[in-house]
């Protein structure tokens, strides 16, 4: 192994990157491909970046990466490999920023699209009475904010961390604290411009190519890549009240959040997260929240607890036509008729833009620690409302007892107020909790910190919510065998497959989700 690709050493190889990989010139393929006239290029060399992502456990090395600047680069090459019909096992990965898990936007010996060279559609605000921004597919929403904030407007329905790309994010649902309110990001779409797995360019809205429309929504990348997006914009905050309160009481904790959701006039954002047998919490906090009675504060021990915080914020705007100190009566009033531990009341105000970037403040201080490229075994699931408790008692209490390395979320949403027509799927309740262990392992560590161990229990957990089935979903799914896709797409499977059949019907789209194979 050499010393960059450490991580291609693991067990979890599935292709082994060639050494001295280089293009032979007897390959026809490559050649013809060569010949394809692009306002970008397609490089063939050293393409490893293309062979990691987020998650740092898969590798696969593609043929080539192409960097697009137009959207007719992508349709041309797409439109090139169609064409080549079964002849050719090439495929296509659109790579956003590569923040996936297990090689979703990777493709073995294929060909990975760099979206974030996409240098069109330039960005563009529309103010007015339903504003909208149109972006490039590969555009990082982090840039969306700073260019609408400066007409006064920022999107509706974000996810916990911004340097992630709008196609990628569109391509699963893109869910954070607001999509109570306003659903997940693939509900704050107007329209789509997308290159299907035949090449075409379709323009796709509510009333234009609906299917292909709510079909790339939530669609896994697995019917076309987003070129172009149309998001819909609301006035923008100035400040927010940003606070958080600890619960040792779970049944206590989610009847609260279940409360807030339903609540009129209630908060803008609600999220929370699980703490597993850690002291100095509140300590911690200090840095960036005020407890309201640092007294009380200072008397409160976690004694090792499981204890559940809840996070919640509202929104200030500038031209308010309430005073703030109406508006934060309104806020005590509401956090008076919860049941968290008083002791535990933490209270900050920041920049909408500190709120909304608040991961990438932990971003920079684990890249100092060099803790950041390591293996990201995430597990996200969506559990129904119905079987929150019984969840809890079994993760919680049995399988989960020690302190996890990364944040453990569980936040509910209400899904009555989601699209049901995209691909997303999610569990038949109308509230729905989104719970995300967000573990980092130590590579090379074969303890309770090293991947195996955490793949291991992720793996419990799933065990435990399929042999007592609770009717749970995976958010950002992964599954090996096509049985399992089906079971997990259940009554949309069948319109997920003539999507396939319709858009992309020699499976060359985004192989990295191993949903299909394209035939040869
Ligand atoms: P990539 O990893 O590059 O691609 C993901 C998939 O989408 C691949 O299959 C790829 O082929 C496909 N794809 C990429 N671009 C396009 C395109 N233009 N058209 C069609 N298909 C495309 N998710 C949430 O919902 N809420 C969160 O709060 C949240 N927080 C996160 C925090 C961190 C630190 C990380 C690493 C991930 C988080 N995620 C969250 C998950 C994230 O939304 C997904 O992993 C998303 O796919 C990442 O976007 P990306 O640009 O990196 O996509």
């Amino acid at each position: 192994c050499i010393p960059d690709r450490t991580n291609l050493c693991s067990n979890r190889i599935l292709a082994a990157i060639p050494p001295d990989h280089h293009v032979d010139s007897s390959d026809n393929t490559l050649l013809s491909l060569e010949t394809l006239s692009l306002g970008g290029y397609l490089s063939f060399h050293d393409n490893y970046h293309a062979a990691k992502d987020f998650g740092n456990t898969y590798h696969f090395l593609p043929l080539a990466v192409l960097h697009p600047k137009s959207v007719s680069d992508i349709s041309s090459t797409i439109k090139y490999i169609f064409e080549m019909g079964s002849g050719s096992d090439l495929t296509v990965a659109a790579r956003g920023h590569a923040h996936s898990l297990q090689g979703q936007a990777q493709a073995h010996q294929g060909i990975v699209i760099n979206m974030e060279s996409l240098e069109e559609p330039e960005m563009q605000v529309y103010t007015g009475e339903l504003p909208y921004a149109d972006v490039s597919g590969g555009h990082l929403w982090i840039d969306i904010l700073h260019e609408t904030l400066r007409h006064g407007l920022a999107p509706k329905s974000w996810t916990d961390y911004l340097y992630l790309t709008v196609g990628g994010t569109l391509s699963y649902a893109g869910i954070s604290g607001q999509a109570f309110k306003h659903g997940p990001q693939i509900d704050n779409v107007y329209q789509l411009e997308v290159v299907t797995g035949k090449g075409e360019v379709v323009t796709c809205s509510e009333n234009q190519n609906a299917d292909l429309f709510h079909g790339v929504l939530g669609g896994l990348g697995q019917f076309g890549i987003i070129t172009r997006a149309r998001i819909s914009l609301e006035p923008a905050p100035k400040m927010v009240k940003w606070i958080r309160v600890l619960y040792s009481d779970f049944s206590l904790f989610s009847k609260d959040q279940e409360y807030l959701l339903s609540s009129q006039n209630s908060f803008d954002y609600i999220e929370g997260f699980v703490m597993i047998n850690r002291t100095g919490l509140l300590n911690n906090w200090r840095s960036s929240f005020n407890p309201k009675d640092p007294h009380q504060a200072s008397q409160f021990s976690s004694d090792g607890r499981t204890l559940y915080c809840l996070e919640i914020a509202k929104y200030f705007y500038q031209g308010d036509p309430h005073p703030k100190n109406i508006l934060m009566q309104k806020t005590e009033r509401l956090l008076s008729e919860l049941s968290y531990i008083p002791s535990t009341l933490f209270l900050s105000e920041v920049s909408y833009v500190e709120f909304l970037d608040r991961v990438h403040v932990s971003e920079k201080k684990l890249r100092a620690k060099g803790l950041w490229e390591v293996p990201h075994p995430w597990l996200n699931l969506f559990v129904p409302k119905s079987k929150i408790i019984k969840f809890n008692e079994e993760v919680f209490g049995n399988i989960l007892t020690d302190a996890t390395s990364g944040p453990i979320l569980i936040y509910p949403v209400n899904t009555s107020k989601w699209s049901n027509k995209t691909s997303l799927v999610t569990p038949d309740e109308d509230i729905i909790y989104l719970v995300a262990f967000l573990s980092s392992a130590v590579p090379s560590s074969t303890g309770k910190d090293g991947l195996q161990h955490i793949l291991n229990r992720n793996q419990k957990i799933l065990d435990y919510c399929a042999t007592n089935p609770l009717g749970i979903k995976q958010y950002l799914p992964h599954y090996s065998t096509r049985e399992e896709w089906k079971a997990h797409f259940g009554p949309k499977w069948q319109a997920f497959l003539q999507r396939k059949s319709a858009y992309d019907p020699l499976a060359i789209l985004a192989p990295g989700q191993r949903i299909f194979k394209k035939a040869k």
